[in-house]
């Protein structure tokens, strides 16, 4: 049996959502935390997000006030179909927000004073025995576990299981929000409380509200978040689109803000062919959308001694079943529980969590390619 008494301690890679869910899940069971976050400030990278009821649930189970997420439900799901008409159906399965809204208020549940910003782990000499950590700052750090959440391009992952990487899907998202009061008003009363799609001959796009940035839901004041799917085959064309401003194509991602004007009409250009009025609106309106390349990848192993892969540093879902934030939570969450009290010294109750987890990330994986093929996306 574990030291009851003793506080076990953890450190957590990567401060994002989950990072941050196990951090607080981690806490509720007793455990000091520390979370090491590579970026000085939180990220950009993100826009919508599906509310996630499990973690508030969770949280809120274990005592942790949680202030209260700005989010916006979708009462409808529409349609957009090429001759004009708007298939319309009820949908009650999500209320949306905002990356940057729900990390915000995610950090201050972990507490900040629990978060080292600014400060990267550069090595993991000795996960079997002791769970050390090598900081960029040289220091060397210790835990009775440590969760690696370092996301997409997981460090960890590649010292763990060098030669393992994602592999490209065939298609890529231009994503975006633009202010609603940007917007013409038909445009705005089309999206309002819905969740939105239109395919195109060559795209797939997806939108819904989601709150400003200062948590404003207010009709005409939110936001639009838009995701909007094209095949584009490896090569240069590929290479070429994922090229930013200073001349680096990269991995994944071309976040806000560096894609070039020569990128900025390919992108606009296709929206003028290929969308209908709203949806086109939308897009022509974006100031600064970004680009990202859609991966797959699913491990054979998450537990490597006392070092842990969750969320994004694990596997990766494609978006269209909106389950990466999702996934990350509930590997955060359930590897929590996992870590009660009852858990041996070794970690060995850390094996029935792997085994599930696992079979959830080739089921959610698998299914989100289903998703991709009706919508004729990928390879
Ligand atoms: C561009 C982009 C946009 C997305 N938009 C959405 C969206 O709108 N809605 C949605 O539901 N999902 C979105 N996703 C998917 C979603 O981001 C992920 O599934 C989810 O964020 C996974 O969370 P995570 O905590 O595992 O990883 P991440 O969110 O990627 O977080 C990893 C964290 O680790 C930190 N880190 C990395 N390396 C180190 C290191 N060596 N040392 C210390 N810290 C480190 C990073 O700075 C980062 O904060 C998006 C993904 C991408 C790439």
């Amino acid at each position: 049996m574990a030291h009851q008494q003793e506080r076990r301690h953890a450190i957590i890679i990567g401060a994002s959502y989950a990072g941050l869910v196990a951090a607080a899940g981690l806490k509720c069971n007793g455990w000091s935390v520390e979370v090491i976050e590579r970026a000085r400030e939180p990220l950009r990278t993100g826009g919508g997000v599906v509310v996630q009821k499990r973690m508030l649930e969770y949280l809120t189970e274990h005592g942790v006030a949680f202030p209260g997420v700005a989010s916006i439900p979708a009462v409808e799901r529409k349609i957009f179909r090429r001759d004009g008409s708007i298939m319309r159906m009820p949908e009650s399965a999500a209320a949306y927000t905002s990356w940057d809204v729900l990390l915000r208020e995610l950090e201050q549940v972990v507490g900040p004073d629990t978060i080292r910003r600014g400060v990267a782990m550069e090595d993991l000499p000795d996960w079997g025995a002791h769970g050390e950590v090598v900081l960029d700052t040289g220091q060397v750090i210790s835990g009775d576990v440590v969760v690696a959440a370092d996301g997409i391009g997981s460090r960890s992952r590649r010292l763990l299981l060098p030669g393992i990487q994602p592999t490209y899907a065939g298609y890529v998202a231009w994503r975006g929000m633009v202010n609603e009061d940007e917007l013409s008003r038909e445009t705005v009363d089309a999206f309002v409380d819905s969740l939105c799609s239109y395919q195109g001959e060559r795209s797939s796009i997806l939108l819904y509200e989601v709150p400003r940035e200062d948590g404003d839901i207010r009709p005409g004041r939110r936001r639009i978040n838009w995701v909007w799917y094209q095949n584009v085959a490896p090569g240069d064309e590929l290479d070429r689109i994922m090229t930013d401003t200073d001349g680096y194509v990269h991995h994944t991602t071309v976040p806000r803000g560096v894609m070039p004007p020569e990128t900025l009409t390919v992108m606009r250009d296709l929206a003028e062919d290929d969308l209908c009025g709203p949806f086109r609106e939308v897009v022509l309106k974006t100031e600064e959308p970004f680009l990202q390349k859609i991966v797959d990848l699913t491990i054979p192993r998450l537990v490597f001694g006392r070092v842990v892969l969750i969320g994004d540093a694990a596997s990766l879902v494609r978006p269209h079943i909106g389950s990466g934030t999702a996934k990350a939570v509930d590997d955060a969450i359930h590897l929590a529980h996992a870590l009660s009290d009852d858990c041996d010294e070794d970690l060995s109750c850390l094996a029935a969590w792997e085994h599930t987890r696992l079979d959830d990330h080739v089921g959610l994986a698998g299914y989100a390619k289903a998703v991709a093929r009706r919508l004729n996306l990928g390879t």
